[in-house]
């Protein structure tokens, strides 16, 4: 048998509106630039990838959850450095009126155009990259909101709130899922970057002096993560910023990378912020935000360790990642099967039911078995089509397991249980369904 991973971007685009993953946004408009819709399969698989992330943080003793507004006051983007300082360098080709970024089309010290490869193009602009708009009835400059460009201020903000309502000692972490908004120049490449997107960051917050240790195990600690949720450990890597790279307010980050059909890109940022938020906000807001250390007897502003990756992006990544190609061939006839191999745990769909019938006997049966199973899981229900074609069907949205229900069924009162990778069967008793499919599922 020939396996066929992902090679090119644009299967998966196809296969997702075809199946209902993701839809092109405002598509009976002609589709709005780089937006995207999650349809059924794709919502539900995204929000499996939160909740595997939502498990992994918040259910260590060390961690607590937060859901923090998108607008924030104005000056909490004066004091995070995005008013002045988030920006990327835009140029203009004057022979083809390209506009790009500058950081993007340099080769061998000069900017080249990416369309037309002029280097008469003019100097480089700042291009703020923060989405505005205006809160209340009066539009003017006093009236500007940001929609946030990340989740971490949202926490920094609460730090003080979260520590004493739950009496949080130190180490401890904040977590964090919503949607953030950069008004990026050059989205693109499916899911991978757009305008709008979700975040998952969560914010470690330590004594200084230990940040270096906690931010190796972090790292080690988010690498076991992907490992869990089953992305193939040969296309991560970690990669270090260099001094030159490092943003603002770190002190050292580090990269998780995956290899998608576009090349090697960033998944997940792994940063050691330092003090640098709590001390600005301290500063811009007047307000003291030093934890006191009671047993120590000692005052002083933590330091923050920060792991922020897209959700948008690992869904990508868990796509591309599950997606495969069997090729077989049987008397000379090419034959061809796909899957995506999702991890069970974020599989949209885990269990489907296919009677081999329309008899209202079949129907009765299967029905029932649905109406348990769904109970406990997301069950698909089909009785169209031929067994084989409904088998494909559901390898093609990554089932991990279908039962089918036929006329012996009646009579021995147990089911076929089909897997999605081995397509091996078994026949199990109606009455221990339940118990097999939770034990398969957590095999995995
Ligand atoms: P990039 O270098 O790709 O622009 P970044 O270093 O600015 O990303 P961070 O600010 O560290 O990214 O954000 C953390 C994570 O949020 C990224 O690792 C990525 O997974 C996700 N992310 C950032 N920008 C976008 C975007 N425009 N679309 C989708 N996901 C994004």
């Amino acid at each position: 048998m020939e396996i066929k991973k992902l090679e090119d971007l644009q299967t998966l685009v196809s296969l997702s509106k075809r199946r209902g993953f993701v839809f092109q946004s405002s598509e009976i408009y002609g589709g709005l630039n780089s937006c995207w819709d999650y349809g059924p399969l794709g919502s539900q698989l995204k929000l499996n990838v939160k909740l595997a992330w939502w498990k992994a943080m918040t259910r260590r003793s060390d961690i607590v959850g937060l859901d923090a507004a998108i607008l924030m006051h104005p000056t909490v983007w004066k004091a995070s450095g995005h008013v002045e300082g988030f920006s990327d360098p835009l140029v203009d080709c004057k022979e083809c009126k390209n506009r790009f970024r500058q950081d993007t089309a340099m080769v061998d010290g000069k900017v080249i155009c990416p369309s037309c490869g002029s280097d008469n193009v003019t100097e480089p602009r700042d291009f703020n990259l923060m989405f505005e708009t205006h809160m209340g009835a009066i539009k003017d400059e006093n009236s500007v909101v940001y929609m946030r460009p990340e989740t971490a201020q949202g926490i920094f903000v609460n730090f003080e709130n979260v520590q004493t309502s739950m009496r949080k000692k130190l180490p401890f972490g904040i977590a964090q899922i919503g949607k953030s908004f950069r008004n990026e120049i050059t989205p693109g490449n499916f899911i991978f970057r757009t305008r709008e997107f979700e975040q998952m960051e969560m914010q470690f917050f330590v004594k200084p002096g230990t940040d270096e240790k906690w931010f190796d195990e972090w790292k080690q600690i988010r690498w076991d993560f992907y490992k869990t949720i089953g992305l193939t450990e040969s296309k991560l890597r970690y990669e270090e910023h260099g001094p030159d790279e490092l943003a603002h307010y770190a002190k050292a980050a580090f990269d998780v990378q995956y290899e998608f059909p576009i090349g090697w890109q960033e998944l997940e940022g792994v940063h050691n912020r330092s003090d640098f938020d709590l001390s600005q906000h301290q500063k811009f807001s007047g307000k003291k935000l030093e934890y006191f250390d009671e047993a120590n007897k000692e005052k002083y502003l933590p330091y923050v360790i920060e792991t922020a990756v897209g959700c948008d992006r690992l869904c990508l990544a868990v796509l591309c990642d599950a997606y495969r190609e069997e090729i077989t061939e049987k008397d000379g006839k090419k034959d061809s099967r796909i899957v995506m191999g999702f991890h069970p745990s974020l599989a949209p769909v885990k269990v489907a039911i296919l009677p081999l019938s329309k008899k209202p006997e079949l129907q009765e049966i299967s029905h029932k078995i649905r109406d348990d199973l769904s109970l406990e899981w997301n069950v698909e229900y089909d009785e169209t089509a031929s067994i084989g074609k409904r088998y494909r069907r559901q390898d093609e949205i990554g089932t991990p397991l279908c039962v089918t229900v036929d006329f012996d069924s009646l009579e021995d009162k147990a089911v076929t249980v089909r897997h999605r990778d081995s397509m091996n069967q078994d026949r199990i008793p109606m009455e221990q369904l339940k118990t097999y499919i939770f034990d398969k599922l957590q095999q995995f």
